[in-house]
């Protein structure tokens, strides 16, 4: 069971909303080779990356949002679709900064605002499947009357804005998939940073082992400079330990980087793989057979339709993650131009590639984006319980395909055509010259 912890604590943590290691010095602007290799130079980082058709060195310049004059105005609020700066803190990709303002979540394009709370976008400027899918999630209410407890184990450290704000999403998440949860267990969420890394070391959390492994993943990636500043996150099934078979979250924020941002989307998707492990915890199968589009894509799209309290955010936050992918890597995350295409996109979507070398297979990437849009597609047409149906069925020693069929009454490959046209479709508004 080690090995399917492991290799899902190696999925949780490309959860994160960018994953681009970078930073500065003398090799700034020469040529490099590899888009997406990574140089020390001067004790200093540089990422290979495209520029205007060129692949140069990139390291850090510094960290102010005003060396990026042209990406957007600071006097304005985003405007609706509009893509965040690119290159916040030379990491390379755009974020967009949230708060809680009198319990109600705010967006911005820079720390210091102006902030956002509403979008004007009605919902028939949206695709009818994504807005089914949304409504389908947003307006579910659990079946249960129960919800498990909750235990907490938290450093000192840990900045207490953000804590705050996890404590009151993981209760959400957990009023939410209450009905999911056996009465009676409870939920452990785990705050810390690198620096007290003994506290993951208990019973509550999981192994020691894996716990070492998450720690040494993190000072390995440059996560705790750029991508990690929200901090890195998972959410598992205990397999060992009196808590066997309860749910464990955890995040772990950057104590090296100064800047406490929090995205709204991280606790909602990491707890959507704790309701998934349920599925399989205590049964012999192994997570990854179900296929990577399964888990990746379904955590995506609970978890970004829980977070985000309107359909224009929503829809923001997927064609960043589209767009981003896209340019870490654009070899291998061409833009589909047809159904074939994205017929190939969602089988290589099934297996999900570990991460080796700063460098991601497509499969892994397009699990996310690819299979975020294959369930906003089956719970449109199928419901709600379609995409828990395929995993109780699988966790039920069903092949994915048989899972499928039994569940929605049509074969995988029956499904990938008839929603290949729908992704083609999001693909092409968002990559639209
Ligand atoms: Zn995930």
């Amino acid at each position: 069971m080690r090995i399917v912890l492991a290799s899902l604590l190696a999925m949780f943590l490309i959860a994160g909303p960018s994953v681009s290691p970078s930073n500065a010095g003398t090799l700034e602007g020469k040529k490099c080779s590899k888009i997406g290799q990574v140089k020390n130079s001067s004790g200093i980082k540089y990422l290979c990356r495209k520029n205007k058709n060129k692949l140069i060195w990139s390291g850090e310049k510094n960290n102010s949002i005003l060396s990026q004059p042209n990406r957007v105005s600071n006097t304005s609020g985003p405007k609706p679709g509009d893509l965040p700066p690119r290159n916040l803190e030379n990491c390379g990709e755009g974020v967009y900064f949230y708060r809680m303002n009198s319990g109600v979540l705010e967006r911005a394009f820079f720390e210091k605002g102006p902030y956002v709370s509403k979008d004007p976008r009605p919902n028939s400027s949206f695709d009818p499947i994504r807005v089914k899918a949304y409504e389908t999630i947003r307006n579910r209410v659990s079946k249960s009357s129960s919800r498990p407890t909750q235990t907490f184990y938290t450093s000192k450290e840990f900045p207490s804005n953000v804590l705050t704000l996890l404590k009151n999403q993981l209760n959400e998440s957990i009023n939410y998939w209450s009905d999911y949860i056996p009465s009676n267990s409870e939920v452990h969420g785990t705050f810390t940073t690198p620096k007290n890394s003994e506290i993951l070391f208990n019973d509550n959390i999981l192994s020691p082992k894996d716990a070492m492994w998450i720690f040494d993943a993190y000072t390995k990636s440059d996560y705790a400079k750029c991508g990690g500043r929200s901090g890195i996150s998972g959410s598992h099934i205990m397999y060992q330990g009196k808590n066997a078979g309860e749910i464990g979250f955890w995040i772990i924020f950057p104590d090296a980087h100064n800047v406490t941002h929090w995205s709204p989307t991280y606790l909602s998707h990491e707890f959507v793989h704790g309701v998934q492990g349920l599925f399989w915890y205590g049964r012999n199968v192994e997570p990854l057979n179900v296929a990577y589009n399964h888990i990746e894509g379904g955590a995506e799209l609970f978890g970004n339709a829980l977070a985000l309290p309107n359909l224009g955010w929503y829809q923001d936050a997927i064609k960043k993650k589209m767009v981003n992918q896209h340019a870490f890597n654009p070899k291998e995350q061409p833009i589909p131009t047809t159904e074939a295409d994205v017929l190939r996109m969602l089988t290589l979507s099934e297996k999900g590639e570990q991460y080796k070398n700063s460098d991601f297979g497509s499969g892994v990437l397009w699990a996310y984006t690819v299979g975020l849009h294959l369930w906003e597609w089956v719970l449109a047409n199928y419901g709600f319980e379609a995409y828990w149906d395929i995993l109780r069925n699988f966790a039920n020693n069903m092949t994915y395909d048989e899972a499928v069929k039994k569940s929605i009454g049509i074969s995988k490959n029956e499904l990938y055509k008839e929603a290949s046209p729908y992704i083609l479709r999001q693909f092409q508004a968002v990559f639209r010259k």
